[in-house]
Order: C-alpha cells, then structure tokens, then sequence
C-alpha cells in the first residue's frame, strides 16, 4: 500500500481519536462522547451505558464492571485517603488503584471505537484537593490524558444548557446509589460558581434496597430491581409502590433537609432558585421528583436522564475545551496572588483576573545579614497589608547560604493550572535549595466571601472588577 499525499490548499482532516467526557461515578461510570455538536452516551457493546463501579476478583482474573466473586465496590467514597489498603482475596488495592483499574476498563471500551486521545472526568463538588489529585493519578495509571476534573454539578448544569440561559441560582440535586449531594450554583456571564455544596456520603438507593430486602426477606439485588419496576409500575412481585414509598419517605426528607441546610448556609430560600437539576438515578423515583418539586416549588429539570446528565455535560466540556468555541470564557483569577514581604506588605505576583493557566516568577532577598531562612507566605486579596489579605499557606526555606542581607537571591514561582491548583516554588540560586508547596486558592472562598474581598478592593480606590468575577469553575457558551 502507498501512502497518500493530499492535493495543496485541501483541507486537514480533523484530529484523530475521541475526546470524552467520563463520569467516575460511585456506583456507575457513564462515558459521553459530542458529535455533529450533540453529545451522547456510549453504549457499549452488551454492557449499555452505566457500567458498575466494581473491581472483581474471580479465579484469580481482575475484572471491571460485573458483580461475581469477591468484590470491591463504592471505594470512590474513600478517594483522597491516600494509602488506604483494600483486601480482594489475597491482594489489596488503595482507592487511587481501583479507580484506576476501573478507568483503564472504560479507556478499553472506548477503544473499541476508536483510540482515547483525552477526557474530562468529573468529581463531586466537595472533593478536596487530595481527592482531585488522586482521582488524577487514577486515569495517569490508566494511561487516561486528563483535560481537567470538572465538578459534577457543573456538568449537569452544562447538559442542560443553562450557560446559556437566564442568569441566576440553580441548585443540582443528585441522588444516586449511594450517595447524596446537593450544589448551588450560581451563573454569571456563561461562568458557573459553586456557592455551597452539602450532601451525605452515606446515603442513596443502596439505604432502601437494604431495608426492602429486610422488610421482605429478599436479597438485596432482587430488593433494587423491584424498586427500580416500581418506578415504572404500581406493583411488582407483590410489592406495592405506595409500601415502597413508605421506606424511602425518611431518606427522601433527609436530602430536604440537607437541602434546606445548603440553602440557609448561601442566605437563600428554595424560591431564590431558578432552576432545580435532577441527577442520580434514584431521581426517577416518582416520589422523589414529586418532593424535591414541593421543596423548591417549582418543577425540576428532569428530561436528561439522570444517570446520564453529568457525562455528556463532561462530554461538552471536554468538546469545547479541544475544539474551542466561540465565546470560550476562561478562568481567571478572581483575586491576586502574592506574597508577604518585610514590613507586612504584600507583593501581588499573580494579579487578579490573570487568565488560567498563569506563570508568574519574582526574586526575592534576605533582609539581615547571615540570614538562614525564609517564611514564603502566600497571601490572596487586593489590600496592601498582611493582615487584610487571606492567608493560604506558609512555608519555610531553611538553610540559605550564609551572605549579607540582599545577596541571597530566591526565585519564587506561582504556577496556577487550568482547574486553578496554584503550586508556588521557591528556590535559592546558588544552592538550588528549594521547596514548593500547592494550594487551591478558591478552597474555603465562598460567594459572600470573595463579592466581600472584592467589594473592599473597590473602596480601597482599585479598578473596577465587579463584573469580571469568575471562580473555579468556568465553561463556555456553546453559541
Ligand atoms: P452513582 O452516581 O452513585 O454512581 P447512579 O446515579 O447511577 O449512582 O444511581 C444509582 C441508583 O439509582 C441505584 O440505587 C439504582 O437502583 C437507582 N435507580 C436506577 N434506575 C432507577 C429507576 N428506574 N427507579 C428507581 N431507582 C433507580
Ligand atoms: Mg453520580
């Protein structure tokens, strides 16, 4: 076979291999792909769409997705507790392992349709920073090339097109199988912020299986699948809908209350909010959506399926971020970044609305003679002092040579990626001492913090940012 040369002035064809959304979930993971513009689910072959987060060891074969044998299931719950060991018959795997056995299984499906050049893989809005790299270095294991973690709530709200629309609070609401959360969002300018998340990791479908399968002395999988009919019928194998309800009644007023808690947490009542997304499968429960309408007062999105809303809005994500779109607003810095220098000052290295990702790099001196150390406070805020700033960590640079003050020479680096993980560097260059430490600066900035951080900026005399706010989470129009 020859190879073939293209006639000049003829077109490229478009990049090779999928760009995918992927929803790790705790119970199934969906994978969602956008073509011609819309995006889908994959269906694969003889699995369907949700395919089971379960590591299986049978005959002494790892297997991903089916439940035989021993098995290690919900290990998503322990994501970010770092060297955790799970026992599978006589091995044992940390969460980050079965993540990543369980990601390398999705990455061969997706193969059987063509090679995996990236994804984005969503996470649960209150994932903290140990559990965001984790989940990272579980698709690095399976040779997964992440464009970025995306919250699950966002996707949801991108698959519902809700960049798009009005402006305003919309609350996401994701019952899946065993686990509960609910984020308030709130859309500004195309950008989605996260106001305020709550939820229960110990609560979800799997609660009233169990207590149906006690109730009516049957096995839990049986319990599930009649409470899944029941959706869709009024009785099944004997069992009632209205006798169903009844289980799920007090777990169902449990995520209410939650709900209500996350609301009063953001000063808001369920009428300040736009919109209601319904997420999780347990969502289809018609008892469900009766109850979170009656809470917020008004009816809920529902018409994407639930399992499926946040992998085709990573699948969205994943398809602006690679093809770019027309009004792809970028993440910004919502504050500077700086650091303390003698005297209480500090000194903006990373100033605000600096696009995501930045690089910034500055030196700095000793202020005493034979000084051995350094304190590389990073500080976020506009204010000139210290102690108007917010502090995100401090470190120390220990064992400098030995030189009048000012002959030291520290370079500090702050590095912010896309998803807004800055990690500030500090080296000596003439030892090349260093030591680096990463924060997430809008960890613990809430709304009403950073309008506040921002509002005092403004009276204390700085250039309008009013209408620039754009936090940690930052996706584009489609139109
Ligand atoms: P997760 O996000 O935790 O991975 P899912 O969103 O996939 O979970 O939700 C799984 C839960 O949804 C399970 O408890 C399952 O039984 C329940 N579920 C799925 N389909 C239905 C249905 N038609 N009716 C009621 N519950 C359902
Ligand atoms: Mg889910």
């Amino acid at each position: 076979m020859l190879l073939q040369i293209t006639e000049p002035g003829s077109p490229r064809p478009p990049p090779v291999g999928l760009v995918v959304g992927i929803d790790l979930g705790t119970t199934h993971c969906v994978v969602a792909h956008v073509k011609e513009g819309k995006p889908h689910v994959f269906g694969f072959e003889g699995e369907g769409p949700l395919v089971p987060s379960l590591l299986t060891l049978e005959d002494e074969k790892l297997q991903v997705g089916v439940d035989l044998g021993k098995t290690l299931s919900s290990t998503k719950r322990l994501m970010g507790e770092g060297a955790k060991k799970l026992p599978l018959g006589d091995y044992s795997f940390t969460p980050v392992e079965v993540a990543g056995k369980i990601l390398e299984h999705l990455k061969s499906l997706i193969e059987r349709i063509g090679p995996l050049t990236a994804a984005v893989i969503t996470v649960p809005a209150y994932f903290d920073e140990a559990a965001r790299v984790a989940t990272k270095q579980a698709a690095a294991l399976a040779g997964i090339k992440v464009l970025r973690l995306l919250n699950e709530p966002t996707a949801a709200a991108l698959a519902y097109g809700l960049e798009t629309g009005a402006e305003g609070i919309y609350a996401v609401y994701d019952l899946g199988g065993g686990t509960f959360d609910i984020s308030l969002l709130k859309l500004e300018k195309g950008v989605f912020q996260v106001l305020s998340t709550g939820g229960d990791l110990q609560l979800g479908g799997d609660d009233i299986d169990d207590v149906l399968a006690v109730s009516k002395g049957l096995s839990r999988k049986q319990a599930r699948k009649i409470k899944e009919q029941l959706t869709s019928c009024e009785e099944w194998e004997g069992v009632h809908r209205s006798e169903l309800e009844a289980i799920a009644d007090p777990f169902v007023r449990k995520t209410l209350t939650i709900s209500q808690d996350v609301l009063q947490a953001a000063g808001l009542s369920p009428e300040a909010v736009q919109g209601v997304v319904l997420v999780g499968g347990m969502t289809r429960m018609p008892c469900v959506q009766a109850q979170v309408e009656a809470f917020f007062k008004k009816p809920p999105l529902m018409d994407i399926n639930p399992d499926e809303a946040v992998a085709l809005g990573a699948a969205l994500s994943a398809d602006g971020l690679t093809h770019g779109s027309k009004t792809l607003l970028l993440d910004v810095t919502p504050l500077s970044l700086g650091l303390e220098t003698a005297g209480g000052l500090i000194e903006k290295i990373l100033p605000r609305n600096t696009p995501l990702p930045a690089l910034a790099s500055e030196e700095f001196t000793t202020q005493a003679d034979g000084q051995g150390g350094m304190v590389i406070h990073v500080l976020q805020g506009e204010r000139e002092f210290v102690q108007d700033c917010r502090s995100l960590a401090c470190f120390e640079l220990k064992g400098l040579p030995a030189l009048p003050a000012g002959a030291v020479r520290v370079r500090v680096d702050f590095a912010i990626d896309v998803e807004g993980l800055l990690t500030v560097t500090a080296v000596e260059k003439t030892t090349g001492l260093s030591h680096h430490i990463e924060v997430r600066p809008s960890y613990g900035l809430d709304g009403k913090t950073l309008e506040k951080m921002l509002k005092e900026s403004q009276r204390f005399g700085k250039e309008d940012v009013q209408n620039r706010v754009k936090t940690e989470e930052t996706l584009h129009n489609k139109h």
